[in-house]
């Protein structure tokens, strides 16, 4: 089928007299007959359910529609966005390993990384997505268990060489993870170009109406743990945790990744997303390929706009053709790169600031990708603890404005943008 007959009817074909709708399996736990079953479920021997902490029938369905999407063969949903980028590294990687990313990528991601997960002990060397050929070698170790980039980087938006990445990662027998969050599978599908895994936020386009905070994991199938076995023991070697199953034979490459994920990390993480979130997604998802477009068109409208106006210093878009990352997002994102612009004024920070107070149709929040309209200056929110020198060297300076445009009609957008331009 393809993407638009996904979004709508991926994931849940109901049978005689079931409901239309994906159901909310709003239970904790299910009952079994015998303790023999039971424990069949416990040993993975059998498939089902019996604890929400680990799976959920509402979630599964929309996974599987996830998993369609992006062509892959499993999926799970988490909690949010950073559960997944977590749960996606964590994964493969332990104490004593390292991982390669890119160093444009979401700040929250960046410090689960460069924070968080080194105090773990697994560590990480940050590239740049447009370093030479050199530096990504160079970046190599015998300890790097995968490697870590965005399709369109959150705020910095420059696209990612998807191809040249997952060629230099499997040419040291490890996967590439992709966070493909703003471009989303209808306008880029990371595993035609090689990517491995790939994970979303799914509080963003997916939901695409401030609803539910998720996130999302999808393995494509394709990397063969069993020929890379001495560097992942975790999926081809018993799991003594699991009565000595070893995942990729028991699961095989199509499964083994995301049931090590769930029999593993949901077990003792619990990050799982809850069922009513589930069923919010789903019901953005069967509009996704719609208002993807939409935001798209409204975007480059709003960009050509920001361009051409006097008061504008700079615009980043991928899709403008003067735009640094417009090459790639040809290759990449050839139907339209994604709703979210960053744009400054010749008036710098404080010229921002009075700019911002004079929108009416664009709303001050703290997100992006969502039908709203929505602006963020991060110098005074997200990046509020930096000087002005510390911002321009994260390649967020202190005048950079975040515009996610909406699904509203453009002109009202356009107008209220010059309305406030001329107020200042
Ligand atoms: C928001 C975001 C995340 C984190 O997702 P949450 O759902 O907020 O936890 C990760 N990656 C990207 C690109 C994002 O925009």
């Amino acid at each position: 089928m393809k993407k638009e007959t996904i979004c709508v009817q991926g994931g849940y074909t109901p049978k005689n007299g079931e409901p239309r709708m994906i159901p909310i399996i709003q239970s904790t736990t299910f009952k079994y007959d015998t303790s023999e079953d039971m424990g069949k479920l416990f040993d993975l021997e059998a498939s089902g359910y019996f604890y929400t902490r680990l799976q959920n029938p509402t979630n599964d369905m929309v996974a599987a529609k996830i998993a369609e999407l992006e062509g892959g063969t499993a999926a799970m949903l988490t909690s949010s966005g950073q559960a997944a980028s977590f749960f996606s590294v964590f994964n493969l990687a332990g104490a004593g390993d390292h991982v390669i990313a890119s160093s444009s990528i979401y700040g929250g991601t960046f410090n689960l990384f460069n924070v968080t997960m080194r105090r773990m002990g697994i560590e990480f060397t940050f590239v740049d997505p447009n370093c030479s050929e050199e530096e990504l070698e160079a970046a190599f170790q015998e300890n790097t268990k995968c490697v870590f980039g965005e399709t369109i980087a959150n705020p910095a938006l420059i696209v990612l060489d998807i191809e040249r990445f997952a060629n230099a990662a499997h040419a040291h027998g490890v996967p590439l993870i992709i966070d493909n969050t703003f471009a989303t599978p209808i306008n880029c599908r990371p595993f035609e170009w090689g990517a491995d895994i790939v994970i979303h936020s799914t509080t963003k386009y997916m939901d695409g109406h401030d609803a539910a905070v998720g996130g999302c994991i999808v393995d494509s199938g394709k990397f063969d743990w069993m020929a890379h076995a001495d560097k992942f023991p975790g999926l081809t070697t018993p799991d003594e945790s699991y009565h000595g199953i070893t995942y990729a034979e028991k699961f095989g490459q199509g499964g083994a990744y995301i049931t090590k994920a769930t029999a593993q990390l949901m077990r003792d993480f619990g990050a799982i997303q809850a069922p009513m979130n589930a069923f919010y997604l789903n019901l953005g998802l069967e509009s996704l390929h719609l208002r993807i477009q939409r935001h798209c068109e409204n975007a480059q409208r709003v960009a050509e706009f920001l361009e051409q106006h006097e008061q504008v210093a700079w615009v980043t878009y991928p899709g403008l053709p003067s735009d640094k990352g417009y090459e790639l997002a040809q290759k990449y994102l050839p139907n339209g790169t994604c709703g979210v612009i960053a744009f400054g004024l010749k008036g710098g920070r404080a010229a921002a600031e009075a700019f911002m107070k004079e929108l009416k149709v664009a709303m001050i929040a703290t997100h992006v990708a969502d039908a709203h309209t929505c602006i963020l200056h991060p110098a005074n929110a997200t990046h509020r603890q930096l000087s002005d020198e510390e911002l321009i060297a994260c390649g967020v300076g202190p005048d950079l404005m975040r515009l996610s445009v909406g699904i509203e009609n453009a002109d009202d957008i356009i107008e209220d943008l010059a309305q406030a331009l001329d107020a200042i």
